[in-house]
């Protein structure tokens, strides 16, 4: 058993780095390579995304995914215009404003929809509201995928927001912090869930997934790309040592053992350690299960006291996510073990 196991329910950013990621670090460091991107590492990084997403896309290495998506939604639009999110999304409640700051004050307005997922007819609600020239040009619709609920929208779901963005000439940016989660749950193509749905711009989740830190850009749409190197280096995210940042996503997009791409096969897991909490958790009257678990997390309505017992344990989780409730988020790292005992210690305290 880990360290401090009883984190490992507080965010998936809380587990290590699973061990291909960090084979590909080792090996990466050998001797020297050109800087700031002009590396082997790089070149076969980017590859590898081109590979997975079966078409000739443009990729970017970044440090974290607020850069990821503050930078990628500056590119697709214009300071007058607005970028349509959720109201739960991360962009507008996790990035202290980064969105905004990086496209110099686009503003962010804010849609509705069950489960932390868009209503396509919230799109066209929003985009026919108001068309004279004092309102923010709508020009962006963000969707979170898997979102910050802890659901992931069906591949019909994308293409029907795919469809209202087109329709009012939108672009679509796709959060995909648990991008590799989504899919796992789905068991669709990587295309058809992004480019083949209409999805312009991908901010592909590494962090979350396993890797030390790093987040890729993806433009499937390489016009939106002009000028985004410099948008980087501006923004203090181009990486001189930039053979570290992509050496990882060489590891992830390879084959496991078991011959399917390593990114999906952890992203499988922690799915499946979820699932097996919420199967728990269903025979627990006590625990209310607020949103359908689709992919890593579970959120649960829990009693005060009983919260309050499970922290006084060492369990450590979050509970200002989303809509409220308590969040259990698990990883490429979380273990049978420790989710027999957190339900063991929820029967005791409820
Ligand atoms: C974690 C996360 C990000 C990235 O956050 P950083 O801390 O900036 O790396 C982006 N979107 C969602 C939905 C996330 O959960």
């Amino acid at each position: 058993m880990h360290k401090n196991n009883k984190f490992c329910f507080a965010s998936d950013n809380y587990a290590g780095v699973c061990p291909e990621a960090w084979e590909a670090m080792i090996e990466a460091n050998e001797g020297f390579a050109r800087s700031y991107g002009d590396d082997e590492w790089t070149d076969r990084a980017s590859d590898a995304i081109r590979e997975t997403f079966e078409t000739d896309c443009q990729v970017f290495f970044v440090f974290n995914g607020t850069a990821a998506n503050s930078l990628a939604l500056a590119a697709l639009c214009h300071s007058y215009h607005s970028i349509l999110v959720h109201e739960t999304a991360h962009v507008e409640t996790d990035e202290c404003g980064a969105p905004e700051f990086f496209s110099n004050g686009t503003k962010v307005l804010l849609l509705h929809g069950a489960n932390g997922k868009i209503d396509p007819q919230e799109i066209e609600r929003l985009v026919r509201k108001r068309t004279d020239i004092h309102y923010p040009k709508p020009k962006v619709v963000s969707i979170t995928q898997a979102t910050e609920l802890g659901t992931v929208y069906s591949l019909g779901e994308v293409q029907a927001i795919g469809e209202a963005a087109r329709a009012y000439d939108l672009r679509l940016h796709m959060d995909g912090a648990r991008f590799a989660n989504a899919v796992a749950s789905i068991g669709c193509k990587p295309r058809e869930i992004t480019w083949q749905a209409g999805v312009d711009t991908l901010c592909l989740g590494g962090a979350k997934n396993g890797m030390a830190m790093g987040e890729a850009v993806v433009f499937f749409n390489k016009e939106l790309a002009h000028e985004f190197d410099y948008r980087c280096k501006q923004a203090g995210q181009l990486a001189s040592k930039m053979r570290f940042l992509a050496a990882p996503w060489v590891g992830m997009l390879g084959k496991s053992t078991l011959g399917q791409g390593v990114w999906l096969q952890r992203a499988r897991h922690a799915n499946e350690m979820a699932k097996l909490l919420e199967e728990h958790m269903r025979s627990i009257p006590q625990a209310k299960i607020l949103f359908p678990r689709q992919a890593n997390s579970l959120f649960l309505e829990l009693p005060p006291a009983a919260v309050e017992s499970l922290r006084a344990r060492g369990w450590v989780f979050y509970s200002f996510i989303g809509q409220g409730g308590c969040r259990f988020m698990c990883s490429w790292d979380t273990q049978t073990e420790q989710v027999e005992a957190l339900v063991a210690d929820l029967r005791e305290v409820v």
